[in-house]
């Protein structure tokens, strides 16, 4: 097979520190499947900073769009807190988005089984859980003009536009259908076309490419704020749910709380196909750079390794294998490994990352 390329940015804090178990799952996979990984490793954020004076080098950025995809750990810290906001670490991430003009960020959420007991809600709303959030992320309201404080009048007044192209409906549709064909052929389309004119656009474009091209999907449209309550109250009616910028922000976190710690979600953002077919890809773990564990070697490294998971199901065409990850960490998590991340009120001993990854790897 030819070679897969990736580019590994392990950034700050315990970036590095679950970067180093991932590391093991791909050398696995590597070496036990007939794949030839081209991995190739660099700086980001603080970490690229310290050594370049800026939070992403120009060649870390070449290196980013040959790629067929990028994984990230995370960035930030505070060392770097009274750092130019031009140089912020986060800024080498916004330009990684922003160059490979990422436009689909997808959450999972996933529920272990073996967690169903540790999270927030009832074990039946959401064992077995498996649902994933599409967020456009470049457009609508954080970015629409006109946007500003401004003078009015006697009074100042904060103004944010909310602003969809077609083509922006248009494309992250497109990706949410697309990714319902992989799955189980849902989609459920959140805006509220009942106030917002370009919620009325998103449900007109949406419709309207499902007839066109994707007509095999379901399709429905939901309001936002009933999204948002039957997320809580029965999540497992949904597949991939199809969302805006702002909604999804809310909405994906909203997910995420369904299934316990930040330590076991990941992300991927999504951009337009490459000359291979595949889109531009970035993956990361949702968590930061957890400033109050790095360094102790006690970080969950779950996030990343799922992260690096939907990296072999959407941009190396490897689902048979990502299912494998994902199987093996079942399977140590329903064995009763624990992060400290994942030990309830009623604690128990907790696993090491490094031991977290072994286990996985001895799963594999
Ligand atoms: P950032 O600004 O980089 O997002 P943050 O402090 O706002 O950092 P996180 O870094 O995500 O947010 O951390 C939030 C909390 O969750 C912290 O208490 C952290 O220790 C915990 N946490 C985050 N990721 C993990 C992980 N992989 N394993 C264990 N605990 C984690
Ligand atoms: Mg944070």
């Amino acid at each position: 097979m030819s070679p897969h390329s990736l580019l590994i940015l392990p950034g700050d804090g315990i970036g590095p520190e679950v970067m180093a178990e991932v590391r093991k799952v791909i050398d696995w996979i590597g070496a036990k499947r007939d794949v030839s990984f081209d991995v190739s490793e660099d700086l980001v954020g603080g970490a690229a900073y310290d050594a370049h004076g800026t939070p992403l080098h120009d060649d870390t950025m070449a290196r980013a769009q040959e790629v067929d995809a990028v994984l990230l750990g995370a960035v930030g810290g505070p060392k770097y807190d009274d750092l130019d906001f031009s140089v912020k670490p986060e800024r080498g991430l916004l330009r990684l988005r922003k160059e490979m003009d990422l436009f689909a960020n997808l959450r999972p959420a996933q529920c272990f089984d073996a967690l169903a007991d540790f999270s927030s809600l009832k074990k039946d709303i959401v064992a077995g859980l498996d649902i994933v959030i599409v967020r456009e992320l470049t457009s609508g309201v954080y970015f629409g003009e006109p946007r500003g404080i401004f003078e009015e009048g006697n009074e100042r007044v904060g103004i944010n536009t909310q602003r969809y192209t077609e083509s922006e409906i248009d494309r992250i549709a497109r990706a949410a259908f697309e990714l319902a064909r992989k799955r189980s052929g849902k989609v459920c389309s959140m805006e509220k076309a009942n106030v917002m004119e370009s919620g009325i656009l998103w449900r007109e474009v949406t419709q309207h490419i499902h007839d066109a091209d994707y007509p095999d999907v379901e399709l429905s449209h939901m309001y936002a704020d009933n999204g948002a309550m039957q997320l809580v109250r029965a999540p497992k009616q949904f597949d991939v749910i199809l969302t805006d910028n702002l909604f999804g922000d809310i909405l994906s976190d909203c997910a995420a709380m369904l299934t316990g710690s930040l330590g076991m979600l990941p992300s991927a953002s999504l951009g337009a196909p490459m000359a291979n077919g595949r889109p531009r890809a970035l993956y990361e773990p949702v968590h930061g750079s957890a400033p109050d564990i790095a360094g102790q070697g006690k970080a969950n490294p779950i996030a990343c390794i799922l992260s690096f998971a939907m990296a072999l199901r959407y941009s190396f065409d490897m689902g048979g294998d990502a299912a494998r990850v994902e199987a093996a960490v079942e399977k140590v998590l329903a064995d009763g490994m624990r992060t400290g991340d994942l030990l309830g009120a009623e604690g128990g001993q907790a696993s090491l990352t490094s031991e977290m990854g072994d286990a996985i790897v001895g799963a594999l």
